[in-house]
């Protein structure tokens, strides 16, 4: 059996993106992906759709940051009243923040 060499040296490149909420740029799959389409500001977990995005952590101090404007900013619109119930409901899933101990 004839195996043809693989070349090597070929460096993995890891998408960084911006978090809207706390300016830390972080790996893409850390993220969630926020996309402005022409149906309003939804999340996109897929990736996959298509409009001007934004990026924010997993994390609910940068989601409740982005929401209070930075995020609006980011993709030049005014979120809805039903822009913003679409992210809380997203928001409300992720994990409350670790408490220091006390
Ligand atoms: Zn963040």
């Amino acid at each position: 059996m004839y195996v043809t060499k693989k070349p090597v040296g070929r460096v993995k490149h890891i998408p960084q993106r911006t978090c809207v909420g706390c300016r830390e740029v972080l790996p893409k799959r850390q993220m969630f992906r926020i996309v402005r389409t022409a149906d309003g500001v939804h999340v996109d977990p897929s990736g996959k759709l298509a409009g001007r995005g934004a990026y924010m952590h997993d994390r609910l101090s940068c989601w409740t940051r982005g929401l209070k404007g930075a995020l609006a900013h980011a993709l030049k619109t005014n979120l809805s009243e039903e822009d913003l119930s679409r992210l809380h409901e997203v928001m409300n899933t992720l994990p409350k923040e670790a408490e220091t101990d006390g």
